[in-house]
């Protein structure tokens, strides 16, 4: 039997792909919850009449609108978001984006539970505020992001002794190829067409000038304990290798398969065991895969990444709200594509490093970083 879920951003892209897994698997959701109270969520909430429901930041009408659809089924705001998560016995999957979802990771960690991460900031800012809670709650921590998730079944069974290095593979995104040049013309519409992945626009948009790849970097640090020397990026455009680690004996395992993010929600719900899943047999007809090394030059944000990596303490988590700050002036058509890399770095060069203890040590740098990020905005406009 496995146990209950909580899926947390239920109407999000992860959201929805876990209630999948769920259903086919007949795993018990007992309670799910997003940001609004969308009709989305409405409609879930009849799919699941089991699961208790929370609206994180819904607004005034769709409160009154689901107080009076779902009765006492239903609690609003961050709080009611936390104790979901805190609820004794369950599998948290985290899909929401932002600070709610650094809180609700550190809640179900600290209740001892099951936490299945897709959530990348809730790494990428909090790494070691999140691990001090692993530490503290027992609870465990499964990777949800394709490329974690291959490198943790690569490394079951493995010491992190014999790892000689993880690689990470990159798609490359639709850039792959363009020289700066290129890149300085690109539209939102155009870094919004990935090539392999169907995934949010903020993650789309990271993989186009591989921030995504860089902040998968920083995540791969903190899960497995890995020097930043032993972690490698390599691009693949087939995205049918998944990550890889290399051993000390010169020994490669990887993680193969299609590129469908029910395999690695699955795997978190069911490790170590595995269930039947929804892929058939794979087709390796005509199959080719290449790798090569990424382009630097015309993707800064790669470096960007290690080095704020290698700074630690709560320079990743500048990087990360700066990001963002960035890719939405670009969506916004404030910012050219090469801004958005450019923008994360003079934030980087003007907020100061500090230790980060408590989430709102991370929520203040974090505010720190979009308020720096904002005012250079502001100036270039
Ligand atoms: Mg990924």
């Amino acid at each position: 039997m496995k146990q209950p879920l909580v899926v947390l951003g239920a109407t999000g892209s992860i959201g929805r792909q876990t209630l999948d897994v769920a259903s086919r698997l007949g795993i018990d959701v007992q309670g799910m919850a997003a940001r609004r109270g969308s009709d989305d969520l409405v409609a879930l909430a009849g799919d699941w009449p089991g699961a208790r429901i929370v609206a994180a930041a819904p607004t005034g009408e769709e409160r009154d609108r689901l107080s009076g659809l779902l009765g006492d089924r239903v609690e609003f705001g961050s709080e009611a978001l936390v104790a979901l998560a805190s609820r004794p016995g369950v599998t948290v999957v985290n899909g929401v984006v932002g600070a709610a979802g650094l809180r609700a990771s550190i809640a179900a960690l600290e209740a001892g539970n099951r936490l299945a991460l897709a959530n990348k900031e809730s790494l990428v800012a909090g790494g070691p505020v999140v691990l001090r809670a692993l530490q503290r709650g027992g609870g465990s921590l499964l990777p949800v992001d394709s490329e974690h998730s291959a490198l943790f079944q690569c490394l079951v069974g493995e010491s992190t002794a014999a790892v000689r290095r993880l690689v990470l593979t990159a798609s490359g995104g639709p850039f792959r190829g363009y020289s700066i040049n290129d890149l300085e013309k690109v539209t939102p519409a155009q870094a919004l067409a990935h090539p392999t992945w169907n995934m949010g626009r903020r993650i789309t948009v990271d993989s186009a000038t591989l921030f995504n790849k860089g902040l998968e970097v920083i995540e791969a640090h903190y899960l497995f304990d890995m020097p930043y020397d032993r972690i490698e990026v390599v691009v693949h455009p087939q995205s049918i290798v998944h990550s890889l680690v290399e051993f000390v004996d010169g020994s490669l395992k990887a993680h193969v398969g299609e590129p469908d993010m029910r395999v690695p929600i699955q795997y978190a719900i069911t490790y170590p065991d595995r269930a039947p899943g929804a892929l058939g047999a794979f087709d390796f007809s005509g199959l080719s895969l290449t790798f090569d090394p990424a382009d630097r030059r015309s993707f800064p944000a790669l470096d960007l990444a290690y080095e704020a990596g290698r700074i630690g303490r709560s320079a990743p988590a500048v990087l990360n709200a700066a990001d963002e700050v960035a890719v939405h002036a670009f969506l916004d058509g404030r910012l050219g594509f090469l801004g958005i890399p450019e923008v994360v770095e003079r934030t980087l060069e003007e907020v100061p490093v500090v230790d980060l203890v408590t989430v709102d040590d991370v929520v203040e740098v974090d505010r720190e970083a979009r308020a720096v990020a904002h005012s250079l905005l502001g100036g270039s406009c």
